[in-house]
Formats: C-alpha cells, sequence, structure tokens
C-alpha cells in the first residue's frame, strides 16, 4: 500500500493528542540562533571544553577492542549494572540509599520524564509545576494531555501554602490530580532552590494529598559553593519518582539519565521503556562507566563549575551595566540560567528573532508556562558562550531592552495624557 503524501490528508490522521501540542518555542529560537556569528544564550548546553577528549578516545578504542560484541549488542532494559552502582553512589551524595535493581537507566532524563507521564497520566489529568518551569518537561506532560496548574513561587522555590491552594481548587472540580514536578535544584528556568524546609513540607503535602513527586534533578552537583543539598526523595521514597541525568555534569551527546521510581512504579517503567528504546546504548554506557571509574572526573566537574560561578558572575556584571531600569533578575548560585523579568509591556517573544538578527539568542518567558504568561520574562544559559561573548551579549541584549522600554514609555505617554508629576523609573534589582 502506498501512503498518501498529501500533508492535509495525513494530518487528519494525526491523534487528538498530538493535533494540541505545541511546537517547541526552543527549537524555534535554537535553529535561528544557528547562524555563524550569534551568541547564544537560548539551549541548556554545558561547556565541554574541559573534557579530557583523549582519554576518553582512548577509552572508547580500549571498550571497542577489547568487547566490542558487548558493546553493539542489545543490552539489559534496565541499563548496565555497572552504571547503575555508579549512578546508587552519585546519588549518596544527596542523600538517597537506593540499590542497583532499583534503577531504570534511560536515553536522558527527558525520556524518563516522557516514561513517567506514560504510565501515569490520563487526558485531562492535573499536574502541579512550579510557574515558570522547565519546557521539555511540560511538553511531556502535555503531549499525554495532562492540564498543567502552575504554582506561585519566590526566593525559596516553589510556596507550600500556594500548592495547598492548587490542590484544594483542583477537588472542588472532581478533577484527578497525579502528582506535583518540580525541580528542586538550580531550578530551569529561574535558577532558584527549593529550601529544606520547603522540601518537607511540600512531600507532606503530596502525601496527604495522595500526589506523586516527579523530582527532577540535573542540576544537583553543580552548585558554585560545591554543597549538594538533600534530595526530597530520601524522606518520601513512596511517592517519590527521581530523575537524574548526567547530561549537564558530563556530557549530554551521551543521551544518559535514570529514574529512580518509588518500588511498585519499577516493572512499569521498564515495560515501557522497552516499548520506546528496548535498552540504552551499551557502548555509551561503557564509555561512561569507564569515565566514572577514574576519580578525576570529580576534579573536571569542579572546574565546569568554577568555570559556570565566574560566567554567571560575568553576565550579572554586564546585565547591571547594560539593563533598562526596571529590570530584575536573580543571581545564580549554581546551574546554568539566569531568569530576567523587564517591565510590563515589553514583549520578549516578539523581539526575540530581532535580537538574533543583532547577534544574540534567548529563551522567551512564554516557553515556560503552559499558560500563555512570561512575555516580559526570559532566560538566559550562560556556560556555553565565552566570558567575552558574555559581555558583548549582554551589552546587546541591554540596548535592546532600552530601545524597547524607552518606545513602550514614548507608546504610553503619547496615549496617555494624565498629568505626571513623577514618571518613576522603578530600580534594578539582581
Ligand atoms: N530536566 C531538566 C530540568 C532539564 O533542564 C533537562 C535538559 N535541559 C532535562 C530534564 C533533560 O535532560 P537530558 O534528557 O539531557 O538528561
Amino acid at each position: 500500500m502506498t501512503l498518501s503524501t498529501d500533508p492535509t490528508m495525513a494530518e487528519t490522521l494525526l491523534a487528538d493528542r498530538v493535533r494540541t501540542a505545541r511546537s517547541s518555542e526552543v527549537r524555534k529560537v535554537f535553529m535561528a540562533s544557528q547562524k555563524r556569528g550569534v551568541i547564544s544564550f537560548a539551549g541548556g548546553a554545558p561547556y565541554l571544553g574541559v573534557l579530557p577528549f583523549d582519554r576518553l578516545a582512548a577509552s572508547a578504542r580500549r571498550i571497542m577492542a577489547g568487547s566490542g560484541a558487548v558493546s553493539l549488542q542489545y543490552g539489559a532494559s534496565q541499563g548496565i549494572p555497572e552504571l547503575r552502582r555508579h549512578v546508587c553512589a552519585l546519588m549518596e551524595l544527596e542523600g538517597i540509599s537506593a540499590d542497583p535493581d532499583d534503577i531504570v537507566v534511560t536515553s536522558g532524563s527527558q525520556q524518563a520524564l516522557d516514561l513517567a507521564a506514560r504510565i501515569l497520566v490520563n487526558p485531562g489529568d492535573v499536574i502541579f509545576a512550579e510557574a515558570p518551569s522547565y519546557a521539555g518537561g511540560l511538553a511531556v506532560f502535555t503531549g499525554y494531555q495532562a492540564e498543567i496548574i502552575h504554582v506561585p513561587v519566590d526566593g525559596e522555590g516553589l510556596v507550600p501554602e500556594e500548592l495547598e491552594q492548587a490542590i484544594a481548587a483542583v477537588q472542588t472540580t472532581g478533577r484527578t490530580a497525579k502528582g506535583l514536578y518540580t525541580i528542586p535544584n538550580f531550578q530551569n528556568p529561574r535558577g532558584i532552590n527549593l529550601s529544606a524546609e520547603r522540601r518537607h513540607q511540600i512531600g507532606e503535602i503530596c502525601r496527604r494529598n495522595g500526589l506523586l513527586i516527579f523530582e527532577d534533578n540535573p542540576y544537583g552537583l553543580l552548585a558554585f559553593d560545591g554543597n549538594t543539598r538533600r534530595a526530597i526523595q530520601p524522606d518520601f521514597p513512596d511517592i517519590t519518582m527521581y530523575f537524574g541525568s548526567f547530561s549537564k555534569i558530563i556530557a549530554p551527546g551521551l543521551r544518559l539519565g535514570w529514574v529512580l521510581p518509588p518500588a511498585g512504579l519499577y516493572s512499569h517503567f521498564v515495560n515501557a521503556s522497552e516499548t520506546t528504546l528496548l535498552n540504552p546504548p551499551v557502548y555509551n554506557q561503557q564509555l561512561l562507566c569507564d569515565y566514572l571509574d577514574n576519580p578525576a572526573w570529580k576534579a573536571t566537574l569542579d572546574e565546569s563549575r568554577g568555570l559556570y560561578e565566574k560566567k554567571g558572575a560575568a553576565l550579572v556584571e554586564a546585565l547591571e551595566q547594560a539593563m533598562p531600569a526596571g529590570t530584575s533578575w536573580i543571581h545564580p548560585t549554581g546551574g546554568f540560567y539566569l531568569w530576567l523579568t523587564l517591565p510590563e509591556g515589553v514583549d520578549t517573544g516578539s523581539l526575540v528573532f530581532e535580537c538574533i538578527e543583532r547577534g544574540v539568542a534567548y529563551v522567551p518567558g512564554t516557553a515556560f508556562y503552559a499558560d500563555g504568561r512570561g512575555s516580559n520574562e526570559l532566560r538566559l544559559s550562560f556556560c556555553l558562550p565565552t566570558i567575552d561573548e558574555i559581555r558583548k551579549g549582554g551589552a546587546i541584549l541591554g540596548q535592546l531592552f532600552r530601545e524597547a522600554t524607552e518606545a513602550g514609555t514614548a507608546c504610553a505617554a503619547a496615549t496617555d495624557d494624565r498629568p505626571r508629576n513623577h514618571p518613576g523609573r522603578p530600580s534594578k534589582t539582581s
């Protein structure tokens, strides 16, 4: 049978869940920012220049020569035992005590999130998430037709009282709330940490209300001060799925992450992973294990953290010099991101392609909300560009947004003839 190539015919056959999916704003910006010479603050990509490529190349060669027939064969659906042992050792740093047999290795934590939604979400189910939250996480849940309800955050992360209110509001509608999706460390996109006290309060609220916690933690080992925070999972193992990743701490190209689910969900994760992936690539896992076997990897991670701290500071300095009054941001203390709030009325979505034309890419704030908010916000990822690029990029951003703010003020002044003794420029905060 020949399938029709008519796109409209093909489109009529799409599943309902795909019809409602938004195309990724991050991807559009990412594509546009691929042009030569554009300084990209857009993607959440780590800086890989610190990696010992010669050592990795020798390791790759040794593995292939020594065990090529295993490396290139199908493997265990849960991932190879050596890597699961390394995962357990890593999670111990965050107070998690797990057995290698509790872990499912996945193709990045993105796949693990997808598996979680696949086995847990029915159309119409509610998932609570920070406001704002990781675009790729929201896309997974909405892709399975969940409704995202954003919960307000402040400087200590998600606000427990707000979560309680949001749960109560959903309960009155008779809908099913399945869980809370949270990124407790150096949150993507705001860069904030959930305080220890709130981790506990939020865990209690979820347990009391029969909700699962999707604890997504790719940035936990990237604190600039080197301190690792206790995860939510150890205190709420019965309701928490913990998602980990090697992408931000080592290399995303290996596409390796994992999930530690509550005991009752383990076999469902394995089954779901088998239907999507069969097994994670053995060769990549062996290469990663060989890298982790040598304790030098920790010094390399320290080096990345030190570099990211300097880059974050350079970005803050550039923004302080360049951004219009009334702009605020949160000073990064780890992770990859700085979240910027511009004066009301500045539309970061309509300015992003103009900004790319001028040589700088960012992700507009609306990408991080499921409900259209965030038009005067944006995310900057500072890990990949050099310090010189960060300085230059910060100046370009500042110029663009100063112009936009002044144009907005001029517009408002032209349409507003009320007497104005003190136009008032709110001060810049960081
Ligand atoms: N969760 C968060 C919060 C992320 O920022 C990312 C990547 N940007 C992922 C999950 C997915 O990462 P990966 O699939 O590379 O492990």
